[in-house]
């Protein structure tokens, strides 16, 4: 045709499918599962429309998914009268992946596919859908007409480089997969053979709301006209047989979550969580319930093992679909979840929603907010019984997401506190919580300190700590940006205050006045040398071994915000940070009997400089002038090897 057009697949997409043709051949029959679960969201979608505008189904109201196989021409074709991809749509969705942070994901799998175990699980995590008709396919030719299009639009790629797309025709709405199948070799199951056919689709889509159909072709009796009967006066037949072709429904349709729990086995279970969620990987724990009290309703959802590699991505969808008597009424429900837990998956049955449901009015909808809190509830109940190793590999995925809800869930907050887990000076290796913080503290120990920062070894040195340290108190260490907001939004756990080891004084028993009247020179020289770069110089009540270190005020925002901030491109007020010294320390000594002998000597600059450098240094920060910094501790170094 002369509207053909050649477009090259994007570089992600590329490399996405040799990835999965190498690593998931073993698993290749599961790309019926996902054609299948493909067209059931397209008629999912087609439906929920159609809710609203009746009129788009036409004729055509009995959804259905019809699989062909042909085995002469190796062919299975896989179609439904779902809604169907116009032309943009189809180059959108099926020629490249409008995913964010894509390409650094692959390029980790590249790095894990050394490990060829491990490519599989990630690969589960991204979700590779229609590709996977690569893993059993040389050529795949889709024909879709979308509702409301006259014309019908032909995408065909042989995996490699490049696909075609040109403008055809089709009767009726809705997409046609054509799979031309690699021959299989002796050992290999052939997908044209009808009971290979029902048995993966029995396996991994017998749930499936629409029918999945099949023409079969059965030998029966010949009908004859005149049934003889034999001597003992039954019927008798020719023997005669035909061949008759016959439309068979492959999967029961039935809605696992409306089962008996009893009669559901986990391998069932985790077939519908793959299904729901297009994660390979098994779930790690479900809730499978019947609500009947003044709200009615079922649910099944499912906790999964992994995080999705976008998961701190805003615009990830929700995971929850919505049905009314098992009737799809929408995806990704918002309304059923808070964005902090938006990560997990499932279905919710509510027999006594409005089917006209707008989501404007879903939100504000009595039910629908009563179903939300009975969910958080059992959800929050889970996580707390879970074992302990299970609660971890939870932690370690979803932790991030979770802290948030301190953040955003006022009602919740206390739940959740008492479920975050962090690594502390004296557990750098294990997870503790909370509770097992106020457990351990010392007796004399009033608050709970923590310090907030990029890595954990980094903050584990930090000369924050050190006095902190010598007092045998316990420090949370907070490595992840949410910390920060998760600090913000906690002021305190059981009566007891967070209080930063990094910020202000930390309020412990010295008395440093007297000892502050001595420095009080040297301190107004320092400040006025550093003006721009400092706002205060104090004695340090952090510091044990270093010499400096800067701090802010108990309200100042700390260096871990202000870099995540700048990270993020927002800007950073600019505060002037404070300059802690050590007063135990000799240099600070040294330095203020050089400015009682002659204040004017140009060498006192220099070390007010190095200090604030050092301190800067000291917490991961960036000298802003490196090159003076190395001259003036050569000169040093040069001086004091004599
Ligand atoms: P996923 O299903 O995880 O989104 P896929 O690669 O399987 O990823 O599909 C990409 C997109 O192509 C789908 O999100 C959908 O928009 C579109 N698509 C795939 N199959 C069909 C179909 N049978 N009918 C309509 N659209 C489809």
């Amino acid at each position: 045709m002369s509207n053909k057009k050649t477009h090259q697949f994007e570089t992600e997409i590329n490399q996405l499918l040799r990835l999965i043709i190498d690593s998931m051949y073993s698993n290749r029959e599961i790309f019926l599962r996902e054609l299948i679960s493909n067209a059931s969201d397209a008629i999912d979608k087609l439906r929920f429309k159609s809710q609203t505008e009746a009129e788009i189904l036409g004729n055509d109201t009995e959804f259905k998914i019809k699989l062909t196989p042909d085995k002469d021409a190796q062919t299975l074709e896989i179609s439904d009268n779902g809604i169907g991809m116009t032309y943009d749509e189809m180059i959108e969705n099926i020629g490249t992946i409008a995913k964010s942070g894509t390409s650094a994901f692959l390029n980790s799998l590249s790095n894990a596919n050394a490990n060829e175990s491990l490519a599989p699980e990630l690969i589960g995590q991204f979700g590779i859908g229609f590709y996977s008709a690569f893993i059993v396919s040389e050529k795949i030719t889709i024909i879709s007409k979308a509702i409301g299009s006259e014309t019908a639009i032909k995408w065909e790629s042989t995996g490699e480089d490049s696909y075609t797309i040109e403008e055809t025709t089709k009767d009726g709405r809705g997409t046609t997969i054509i799979l031309h199948l690699k021959k299989p070799k002796d050992d290999e199951q052939d997908f044209t053979d009808e009971w290979v056919i029902r048995q993966i689709v029995k396996k991994h889509s017998d749930y499936v709301q629409y029918p999945v159909l099949m023409d079969v072709e059965r030998e029966e009796p010949v009908d004859e006209k005149e049934q003889l009967l034999d001597r003992d006066g039954k019927p008798m037949t020719s023997g005669k047989t035909q061949k008759v072709i016959k439309e068979e429904t492959l999967n029961s349709m039935k809605a696992i979550w409306l089962k008996d729990k009893k009669e559901i086995t986990d391998e069932e279970y985790n077939e519908f969580y793959q299904h729901v969620s297009h994660d390979w990987n098994p779930p790690l724990a479900k809730v499978h319930l019947k609500f009947e009290g003044t709200t009615e309703y079922s649910a099944l959802l499912y906790l999964p093992s992994k995080a999705p590699f976008d998961m701190m991505n805003n615009e990830r969808k929700h995971g929850v679909d919505l049905y009314c008597k098992r009737v799809f009424i929408m995806e990704n429900c918002k309304e059923l979840m808070p964005e902090y837990l938006s990560f997990i998956k499932g279905v919710v049955d509510a027999p006594d929603l409005n089917l006209n449901v707008s989501r404007e009015i879903l939100q504000q909808d009595a039910l629908v907010r009563n179903i939300k809190k009975n969910l958080m509830k059992k959800i929050f109940e889970l996580l707390d019984g879970l074992e302990k190793n299970d609660y971890e590999t939870f932690y370690n995925e979803f932790g991030p997401s979770l802290k948030l809800g301190i953040h955003t869930d006022f009602d919740n907050r206390e739940k959740i506190a008492n479920l975050i887990l962090y690594k502390t000076t004296k557990s750098e290796d294990k997870y503790i919580s909370l509770k097992d913080y106020i457990a351990n503290m010392q007796t004399d120990q009033k608050d709970i300190y923590y310090i907030t920062g990029e890595n954990i070894s980094a903050l584990l040195n930090s000369p924050h700590l050190e006095t902190l340290k010598e007092k045998g108190y316990e420090v949370l260490l907070m490595n992840d940006p949410i910390d920060e907001w998760v600090v913000q939004s906690l002021p305190e756990f059981e009566g007891k205050k967070l209080k930063s080891a990094e910020k202000g004084d930390l309020g412990l028993d010295q008395d440093d006045a007297p000892k502050k009247e001595q420095y009080n020179d040297l301190f107004e020289f320092i400040k006025t040398n550093l003006e721009s770069k400092i706002k205060e110089v104090i004695p340090s009540t952090h510091l044990k071994d270093s010499v400096a270190c800067l701090s802010g005020d108990d309200h100042d925002m700390s260096a871990y915000m202000e870099k995540i901030m700048k990270a993020t491109g927002q800007d950073a007020p600019a505060t002037k940070r404070v300059l802690e010294l050590n007063l135990d320390h000799p240099v600070i000594t040294k330095i203020q009997d050089l400015l009682k002998q002659d204040k004017n000597d140009p060498k006192l600059k220099d070390y007010c400089s190095l200090l604030f450098d050092l301190a800067t240094v000291v917490e991961g920060g960036k000298i802003e002038n490196p090159s003076q910094f190395s001259k003036l501790v050569g000169e040093l170094m040069s001086s004091a090897l004599i």
